[in-house]
């Protein structure tokens, strides 16, 4: 199982029936992208700068992606020459063994983890159980999406499809909270109270990682809670997963991520906690540091000219907050821990395009552009998306769809066929007919008419009555109007006389 928790059960239409059907999910969901979305708006637009700051950003990790193979080596070096382990995960299943052989080593039976997306890519808490280890999710969202046996469906948000009641009767049920009310701050209080004993009795955390420095071996992780703080500084041991993507060459270009992730993100001007570590300090923290280098498919990512610019990503979930798609279906109907338009470009390509589920992603999306105006390291998104369709389809034998596709291309390349096929659609759509509009067409074409109705072919074409019209009068003489200049004989006949 390589691809861990990126891979999607179904194709991505027919997941979104099923949550298109859920209509509190989407009501959730309206509710919270909107908030997010105004407030980001408003965060952004304070920045003079935000455009250039943009620009730095990919400039930034496109040099970081362009030496990748460098930075890695010395952010190695740098790591162990502060006291701290560095260990190299092909693929999600050598992950999760690396972090189960530390915990298992240290006797661990529980573990405590800071929110992190490339643990959940690589399904860690099921091979840690595996092992006999169970992990606790720290992050508020992430505990409510574990305590509810549930799947994450947002980057940032992982428990957005869910509102307040369902937390509280959630908490009530699992945490023995009866008397909780669905007040944020008593919810919060709840889930502390449950919390503060696993921080001070758990020896092992995992964390993810949002950045790593090569010059100096740092690691950084950003969050609102305080709970990662907890993470990375009470246990004895400290284990990091982290893909390769997210290595910067300086400690100064951190400053720039800084300024971009948290308006993009949380629309805050500024994170609330940002913890940095670099090996281990004897007699403060943890005192053994483990860092894991995961790939699980980012090569083969990087090694496409347009693709590559999808690991510039700094998961800030921007694009998912205006996606007109996301919005309507959720994060689940993506089947995998990365949803919205960047979990569109991003799965597909960490399965090398290998996986047939994964491959309808890039047709989850209207195109509309709104992800790309929103990511603040400026991916084109619908570039990749268009990239990846073309790859996906050319790879496919040629099919009936195929052959349909190619053969209205070839009638719409003429005017006279494409009016010729009209006339003839008119006449055979009669039986087809149903109050004006045609509700289900046969066969292959029937794909068209599910969720929607096609308008009947009107009886007479814009261009049938174009050529009928009457011509329009001539304006009145101008008894004072200059007489029209000799401009001598046309060079070409008139366009109407050639036809
Ligand atoms: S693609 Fe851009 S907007 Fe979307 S999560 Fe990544 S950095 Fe943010």
């Amino acid at each position: 199982m390589s691809g861990g928790g990126i891979k999607p059960a179904q194709p991505f239409a027919q997941a979104a029936r099923v949550t298109l059907a859920n209509a509190q999910m989407r009501r959730n969901l309206r509710h919270a992208t909107t908030t997010i979305r105004d407030k980001r708006q408003r965060a952004v637009s304070e920045l003079p700068d935000w455009e250039a700051l943009r620009d730095e950003g990919a400039a930034l990790k496109d040099h970081a992606l362009a030496n990748l193979g460098e930075l890695l080596l010395d952010l190695e070096a740098a790591v162990q020459a502060r006291g701290g382990q560095v260990h190299w995960a092909r693929d999600a299943h050598e992950a999760r063994e690396i972090v189960a052989r530390i915990a298992v080593r240290h006797g661990a039976r529980e573990v405590i983890k800071v929110k992190s997306i490339s643990t959940d890519e690589i399904e860690l808490n099921a091979g840690l159980e595996a092992h006999g280890v169970h992990a606790i999710e720290t992050d508020l969202a992430e505990l409510i999406v574990q305590l509810a046996e549930d799947r994450p469906s947002h980057i940032l948000v992982p428990a957005i499809h869910r509102n307040r009641a369902e937390i509280r009767d959630l908490f009530r049920r699992r945490l023995g909270a009866e008397l909780l009310t669905d007040d944020p701050a008593a919810l919060a209080e709840a889930a502390r109270a449950y919390l503060r004993g696993k921080f001070l009795s758990t020896r092992v955390a995992v964390s993810g990682a949002n950045f790593a420095v090569a010059e100096t071996g740092t690691v950084c992780v950003v969050e609102s809670e305080g709970n990662g703080r907890m993470c990375v500084t009470l246990p004895d041991v400290l284990i990091s997963v982290m893909g390769i993507e997210k290595v910067l060459a300086a400690w100064s270009d951190v400053a720039v991520f800084l300024r971009l992730l948290p308006r993009s993100s949380t629309a805050e001007r500024m994170n609330p906690y940002t913890s940095f570590w670099s090996g281990v300090t004897p007699g403060d923290g943890p005192q053994e540091f483990h860092l894991v280098l995961l790939d699980n498919g980012r090569s083969a990512v990087l090694a496409d000219q347009v693709g590559r610019q999808t690991l510039r990503c700094i998961r800030c979930s921007a694009c998912l907050n205006v996606c007109p798609v996301y919005e309507r279906t959720g994060g689940h109907a993506y089947g995998s821990v990365y949803p919205g338009p960047i979990g569109a470009i991003l799965t597909p390509q960490l399965l090398q395009l290998e996986d047939a589920n994964a491959n309808t992603l890039p047709w989850a999306s209207s195109l509309c552009g709104a992800c790309y105006d929103a990511c603040p390291v400026k991916i084109n998104i619908p570039e990749v998306l268009l990239h990846l369709r073309g790859q996906i389809t050319g790879q496919r034998p040629l099919d009936a769809e195929a052959v349909a596709f190619r053969s209205a291309a070839w009638i719409m390349s003429e005017p006279f066929r494409f009016e010729g096929a009209i006339r003839l659609a008119r006449l055979g759509q009669g039986p087809l007919l149903r109050d004006g509009a045609i509700r289900a067409l046969p066969g292959l074409l029937g794909g068209w008419t599910e969720a929607r109705d096609l308008p009947a072919f009107p009886q007479r074409s814009f261009r049938e009555w174009w050529r009928t019209r009457p011509a329009p009068p001539a304006p009145p003489e101008r008894a004072d109007a200059a007489p029209e200049p000799d401009l001598g004989e046309p060079l070409a006949p008139h366009r109407e006389e050639t036809r």
